[in-house]
């Protein structure tokens, strides 16, 4: 069968992860959207104006790049799928518009969701300007004063955003908050997730609506090359831009994916985001996964430099292609991030976002060890959200250019 017939199951399984893992009443929700994605996300309708709302929205597609001088200086063959230049900056849009359009086509009023560091608020926010919807984004306080700016975007982009103030304040008080308002109005409002995560059919919807990332990244670079890449990368934090663009190739057996998770300031409890290499299974937000967790089963804190990244669970597609073996998941950790970070910089003019320095980080490693080998990066956001911190805490990076 078919890989996209058959996972996930019907139950919205990926081998043993995924699932349902929520209140019945929400339950119940899950399967309602879950109906309403396969009715209304298959109809010629909707196929067009998801295409139409990417080309002259969007700007898709993005364009596939040869790193040159990168690749003269590690060897190899560095290419990049610029989602960089996606609206907004990052691939977080592309799961956002379709996300919202489905909201618009169920008839729903209000999109809601929780942010963490503000980069899924502020996609959020804009699909929702776009469609004229209400759009309610729950955010902790902590989050609120260390992500200002992203906080004064959503609030421009007509967003009501609600400050969670119980517990540590952050993003696991957030998607509590977020879950219990839509369950207070489950006919006019939908809870829109911000990755590859969350119960079934969130994972499944979100993966669906990054696939376009892999199905032009793969004709765009046969195009450019005649031949597949070798290898594709991607960062992975809860895992949609790299189940974007995986799912682009994951029926080509000979090209190999390779997942690139935060190990952070070290491998000690706290220091790090590396779930797939390190957690175990457990239940986490309603859904299956690897998870870095306590005796207790309790989330365990996670950390990175790049905050898009710092989630202890993933999603359970890349917890079962971890087990299958077809997706191979490896660590970065913040000094080789940064130092990536300061490289594309200087050698390609581009600024990456922290997130994707990750993955570029692997991919230099990659060509150095693979002189004759290509390989292509998803680089998922641009790093103007990151410069003031990076230059702030770590000055401009003359030390990582030499
Ligand atoms: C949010 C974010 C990520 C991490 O999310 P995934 O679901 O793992 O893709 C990666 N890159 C950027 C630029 C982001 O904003």
């Amino acid at each position: 069968m078919d890989y996209f017939k058959k996972f996930p199951n019907d139950k919205g399984y990926f081998g043993e992860y995924g699932g349902i893992f929520v209140s019945p009443e929400l339950e119940a929700e899950m399967y309602k959207i879950n109906d309403a994605y396969f009715s209304i996300s298959k109809s010629h309708e909707f196929i067009s104006e998801l295409r139409s709302i990417r080309k002259h929205f969007q700007g898709r597609p993005t364009p596939v790049y040869f790193c040159k001088r990168l690749s003269e200086v590690y060897g190899g063959r560095i290419y990049l799928k610029r989602e960089d230049l996606n609206h907004t900056g990052a691939h977080k849009l592309n799961h956002c518009m379709g996300e919202a359009l489905l909201a618009k086509y169920m008839g729903k009023k209000k999109v809601i969701a929780e942010t963490g560091a503000g980069q899924h608020g502020v996609a959020l926010a804009t699909a929702a300007a776009y469609f004229g919807l209400e759009c309610e984004i729950h955010m902790g306080e902590v989050d609120i004063a260390k992500a200002h700016p992203n906080y004064i975007r959503m609030k421009l982009l007509g967003a009501t955003v609600i400050p969670v103030k119980h517990g540590l304040k952050t993003l696991k008080e957030a998607v509590d908050s977020a879950f219990e308002a839509y369950l207070k109005d489950p006919v006019n409002s939908i809870y829109c997730i911000g990755s590859v995560v969350g119960p079934h059919p969130f994972p499944m919807m979100v993966r669906d609506f990054q696939h376009v990332v892999g199905v032009e990244s793969r004709e765009q670079f046969l195009e450019m090359t005649g031949e597949l890449p070798d290898a594709v990368t991607a960062c992975v934090g809860g895992g949609s831009n790299a189940m974007g663009i995986f799912s682009g190739f994951i029926r080509d057996e000979d090209v190999e994916l390779y997942g690139v998770e935060p190990a952070g300031r070290s491998l000690q409890i706290g220091d790090h985001a590396c779930s797939l290499s390190y957690g175990t299974p457990g239940v986490l937000h309603g859904f299956k996964t690897y998870l870095l967790q306590d005796e207790k089963g309790e989330p365990q804190p996670v950390y990175s430099i790049a905050s898009g990244l710092d989630y202890p669970g993933s999603g359970p597609e890349h917890c079962m292609l971890k087990d299958t073996g077809r997706v191979k998941y490896t660590c970065v950790n913040d000094k080789e991030c940064l130092e990536a970070f300061y490289k594309l910089s200087r050698f390609e003019g581009i600024i990456p976002a922290l997130e994707s320095s990750h993955a570029v980080s692997f991919a230099m490693k990659y060509a150095q060890e693979n002189k004759k080998k290509s390989i292509l990066v998803n680089l998922s956001g641009r790093g103007d959200k990151d410069i003031d911190f990076v230059v702030d805490n770590y000055g401009i990076g003359e030390k990582y250019i030499k």
